[in-house]
């Protein structure tokens, strides 16, 4: 029987059987079992290539005899910490299971089937996902030719135009993913000067760290100033903790609200709280993170420049290449070599591969394979 006309799959709503599903970078066992290869490098999902640092693998170890109870539900310890951190009051933190978790809670908080939803095209896979499973409309904005933003990422002007009063939320990623593009602090700013204030701007900064201070945007001192504006931001990158899955909102003390009537109480679990509160305390591995990553990408850029490939300029932990060619077959030969890379023709970009930024051992494996894979 076809699935698509089964009885049950009538049942669901019609964004979500018009879903497709978010395909994650291939596992690193997956490839193993299908090649039997002896060295894999998988530079796929943004992860943090340094692994978790020690100081989080023995906070771990001892909350593992704690397991047979409930984390704290309001995950009072790490939100103290983040606030004290981030000059904010406990009462103005959502915490998620991945910051992913977080966006789906905002879009069950706040959209509903009459609503639009802004982002951008070349956007984060989550955003049409989140919007689509709740059965609102999806308005995407065309991706910046260059000029006043840079090429292939957002076109805020753009954005706002596509704002009327049926607009629920607008998405922005900055640093995107998976452009890598970047907005600087004065077109951010005056994007939400010009916004409707009922509409709610999240603003995804999962790759804020990545990003030098002189140019960050002070994005929650805004709060203020911005009742509609929710930040989110993740533990899976920088602070090397994606398979713990935690990651976080900040916003006014009553959006934490509403957002917090939402949340599954212990979405949230034991070990994910206390690696994140730990590792936001590690300034040395988040300072090693960062040089690891800014050393990485200078790597591969040369090493880009040096076969004649263009890419998009990246503020974050990867770097998106352009193959002037589908980039299927690439990709496809690459893992026969053993590299895991990310195509992102489901994004709309089917002649680029996106490269996370490995270590440097890491990061050689892959350009050796690309220059044999091109040969
Ligand atoms: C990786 C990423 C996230 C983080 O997802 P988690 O659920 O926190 O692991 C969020 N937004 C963007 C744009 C990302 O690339």
């Amino acid at each position: 029987m076809n699935s698509e006309t089964s009885q049950i799959y009538q049942l669901a709503l019609a964004g979500v059987q018009a879903l497709i599903p978010y395909q994650p970078g291939k596992p690193m066992g997956e490839l193993e079992r299908e090649l039997g290869l002896s060295r894999i490098v998988k530079l796929a999902s943004n992860e943090n290539p340094k692994g978790p640092s020690g100081k989080v693998l023995s906070a771990v170890r001892e909350v593992l005899t704690e397991a047979s109870r409930y984390p704290d539900g309001n995950g009072f310890s790490l939100k103290t910490a983040l606030a004290k951190k981030l000059a904010v009051a406990t009462a103005q933190i959502t915490l998620g299971n991945g910051s992913n978790d977080v966006l789906e809670i905002i879009a069950r908080t706040f959209i509903s089937e009459q609503c639009e939803v802004i982002f951008s095209e070349y956007a984060f896979a989550v955003y049409p996902i989140v919007t689509q499973a709740v059965g609102a409309q999806a308005v995407i904005s065309k991706a910046s030719a260059g000029g006043e933003y840079p090429c292939y990422g957002h076109d805020l002007s753009a954005m706002l135009r596509l704002v009327n009063n049926k607009t629920k939320v607008v998405f922005i990623a900055n640093p995107n993913n998976p452009t890598g593009t970047f907005l600087t602090t004065s077109q951010l700013y005056g994007f939400l000067t010009e916004l409707p204030e009922h509409v709610i701007c999240v603003l995804d900064e999962a790759y804020f760290e990545y990003v030098s201070p002189d140019e960050r945007s002070d994005s929650i001192a805004w709060l203020t100033l911005f009742p509609n504006l929710i930040i989110t931001r993740t533990f899976s990158k920088a602070y090397g903790l994606a398979g713990m899955r935690i990651g976080y909102s900040v916003s006014s003390a009553e959006i934490a609200d509403l957002l917090n009537r939402v949340r599954q109480p212990f979405n949230t679990n034991l070990m994910a709280l206390s690696a994140a509160e730990v590792s936001l305390a590690d300034s040395e591995y988040l300072n090693e993170t960062i040089a690891l990553n800014q050393q990485g990408m200078v790597q591969l850029t040369n090493a880009f420049t040096a076969l004649g490939l263009s890419w998009i300029p990246s503020k974050g932990n990867f770097i998106t290449v352009n193959l002037g060619r589908s980039a299927m077959t690439i990709y496809e030969d690459l893992l026969k070599a053993g590299v895991i890379v990310r195509p992102i023709a489901n994004y709309g970009l089917p002649n680029f591969l996106r490269i996370s930024i490995g270590t440097e051992s890491e990061n050689t494996f892959f350009i050796d394979a690309l220059i044999n894979v091109l040969d």
